[in-house]
């Protein structure tokens, strides 16, 4: 795959490989992935990210986006979304599982955490989400 979309992005996702892009010139690492670095480079390669972080940040999030309403997430039954930050360098937002929402401060700035990858949606409309769980 040579075009540094989201959508070839989304296609390892459903691979369950977790594909970032790196800056040739100067090794920056982004995901998602960024068909031109920030400095500016075009000269970019895909690299495949181990998957493990630790939680820069969280929120639980009572109000749920539309596609985790489908998945049966509300004010009752609220997710953990995190800013996790790779290993590699880059941070992204996902979905943090196993860490108990009725004990958030349970949950700790800095704790270890691996990629595991989420199936949602029916039929043509499933698709693989990244989400994180503590190590
Ligand atoms: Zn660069």
């Amino acid at each position: 795959m040579e075009a540094f979309t989201s959508a070839a992005y989304n296609q390892y996702l459903g691979e369950r490989e977790l594909m970032g892009t790196r800056c040739r010139v100067d090794g920056r690492v982004y995901l998602p992935p960024r068909a031109i670095c920030r400095e500016g480079h075009d000269e970019i390669e895909w690299i495949e990210l181990a998957g493990q972080g630790t939680l820069a940040a969280f929120t639980v999030v009572y109000v749920a986006l539309s596609a985790m309403i489908a998945e049966g997430f509300n004010r009752q039954n609220p997710y953990c979304v995190g800013i996790v930050r790779l290993a590699e360098g880059p941070a992204i937002s996902a979905q943090i599982l196993g860490v108990d929402i009725k004990h958030p401060e349970q949950i700790q700035i800095g704790m270890p955490l691996k990629a595991i990858y989420v199936e949602r949606g029916e039929a043509a409309a499933r698709r693989t989400f990244l989400a994180f769980e503590p190590v």
